[in-house]
């Protein structure tokens, strides 16, 4: 871990190795059994963290529950300061934390770079956004009588996140959170325990400078059965959960039991479609960046291109040319497009389906399989595939986190592209390559696509934070990031006053005593 600066990156995030000293920040609670962190880029041990038990769970929660009291009675555009200053403390760090992202996820250094300069915007987002949530005022029916509607803060927010962005799904939800007067527990995925330690030292700095108590933000380390302590936990009205389909259909249901609210941000099977008149330029960066980039590990990753026949053949041909462009390699090396999957298991996972996608007759144009040798001791590089299928296969309807690029062709009319862009159980991001104005409305219509996301000549990835983030049906219906996503970290209160000597009843009730 010598090269590329990860040792001075690690120092300066004050992410060291348990041995050498526990970490600060609320992980400082945790007690349990030790996490091992290995980067998927060179196999090598990056450090360790402990996970949280039962006990030290508890010692979290009594913090944050202080620290919420607190921390809702300070003004909204005062949280907002201190938001703005977490964000310029991200500017400062953006080197050190985007290594640590791109080494211990394996995602391109400029993507690392990228997730933390998402964690900015989202923070000079949120600090606007302290000055204006914004109630309403409604007409009342009765005379002398007004009505309006307030926000108000919900209490401790519960966060689980996905490996594949361990920092930005983070900084989406507590910026927002903590403008609107909330504190934030936050369950890391298992598999970048380290991004969330660095995380915690830099906002329990900014705490810290500011006399505020660190419960504003905890986190708390472990897999599952960690996440589980909140879900079951009705001290937390909202847990904001963003992972695997598998994932939200349990966390759902838990939270529901207990008449909590979940935010779902879930697997995607996302799809360009490719019409006549798209344009080649727009369509084989669009369409590769998205198939490939971070190792085809993003949620809104592009795994289905839905081809017209007319110019079916000459956009394979670019693709599958352009996939033999693509250098493979250290990720912190900034030459290489793709770097690793995540561990061994997500490449036996993509090796799986590539198979599966042959037996149910699919017809492979750029072959997959591992890399071996120097630069690839640690297992998990892959080669990026394209294979012709039909959508209804069923390795096609399930969602591979890896690199495999599905192709078909459509005949006659948009509308039957879209039939098959919606005929999956996902239903988070989409695109549609034209020229034809006709067709790109009817794509975003309420009778296109059925996705969160859509987007006209523009692949599938990368969205912006300014809009609300999210997706419908398996991806599980919740929104985070720009719009008016803050309202699901809020509790929202109608109130009706009457200034008047009587009491009219609504409805025009009589109720004479
Ligand atoms: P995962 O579902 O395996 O894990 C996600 C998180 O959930 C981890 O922190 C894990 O420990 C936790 N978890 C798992 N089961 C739990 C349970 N029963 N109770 C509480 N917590 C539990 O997902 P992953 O492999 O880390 O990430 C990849 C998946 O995430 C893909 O499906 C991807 O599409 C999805 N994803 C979605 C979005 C989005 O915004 N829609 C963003 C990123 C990733």
């Amino acid at each position: 871990a010598t090269d590329f600066g990860i040792e001075t990156a690690l120092k300066q995030l004050g992410v060291k190795d348990i041995n050498e000293g526990t970490s600060t920040g609320s992980n400082n609670f945790s007690n349990g059994d030790i996490i091992e962190s290995y980067s998927p880029v060179d196999g090598k041990l990056i450090g360790k963290v402990k996970s949280t038990t039962k006990e030290d769970y508890e010692k979290v929660m009594t913090a944050a529950t202080a620290a919420f009291l607190s921390w809702r009675t300070m003004p909204a555009p005062q949280r907002g300061e201190i938001v703005r200053q977490f964000g310029n403390k991200l500017r400062e760090l953006k080197e050190p934390l985007g290594k640590l992202v791109s080494y211990e996820m394996g995602k391109s250094l400029q993507e690392g770079y990228g997730e933390v300069q998402e964690m900015i915007d989202i923070c000079d987002f949120a600090v606007g956004l302290s000055r204006q949530l914004n109630g309403q005022t409604i007409p009342s029916e009765r005379p002398s009588h007004v009505m309006r509607e307030q926000w108000h803060s919900i209490g401790v927010v519960g966060i689980i996140s996905a490996f594949n962005f361990p920092v930005a799904v983070w900084a989406w939800n507590t910026a927002l959170a903590w403008i609107c007067g909330d504190v934030c527990v936050w369950k890391a995925s298992e598999k970048a325990p380290l991004c969330s330690i660095a995380c915690q030292n830099i906002i329990a700095g900014i705490l810290k400078e500011n006399n505020l108590p660190e419960g504003i933000s905890c986190i708390i380390n472990g897999d599952y059965k960690v996440g589980e302590m909140m879900t079951k936990d009705t001290r937390i009205p909202l847990v904001s959960a963003t992972g695997s389909t598998r994932m939200g259909r349990i966390v759902g249901v838990t939270v529901a039991e207990r008449f909590g609210k979940s935010l779902l941000e879930l697997g995607g099977n996302n799809a360009i479609i490719i019409t006549p008149t798209a344009d080649l330029k727009v369509v084989v960066p669009g369409a590769v960046f998205g198939a490939v980039g971070t190792c085809g590990q993003r949620c809104t990753s592009t795994r289905r291109l839905i081809i017209h026949e007319s110019v079916y053949d000459k956009v394979r041909d670019a693709i599958v040319g352009a996939y033999g462009q693509i250098k493979i390699g250290n990720p912190l090396d900034e030459t290489k497009h793709v770097g690793p999957l995540i561990d061994k298991d997500s490449v036996n996972t993509y090796l799986a389906a590539i198979e599966k996608a042959k037996a149910e007759g699919g017809n492979v144009l750029v072959e997959g399989g591992v890399l071996e040798g120097e630069g690839f001791e640690s297992g998990c590089y892959v080669k990026p595939a394209i294979i012709e299928a039909e959508n209804h296969y069923k390795i096609v309807q399930h969602e591979t986190f890896a690199p495999i690029l599905y192709l078909m062709k459509y005949s006659g009319e948009v509308e039957n592209a879209i039939a098959v862009q919606n005929g999956v159980a996902q239903g988070l991001s989409s695109a549609i390559m034209t020229n034809e104005m006709k067709e790109a409305e009817k794509f975003l219509s309420f009778s296109g696509s059925d996705c969160g996301i859509a987007n006209v000549n523009i692949g599938t990835s990368g969205a912006e934070i300014g809009g609300a983030f999210g997706g419908e049906k398996e991806t599980g219906g919740g929104r985070e990031s720009g719009s008016d996503a803050w309202k699901v970290y809020m509790r929202r209160q109608t109130n009706t006053v009457n200034y008047s000597d009587e009491l009219p009843l609504a409805q025009g009730i009589k109720f004479d005593l």
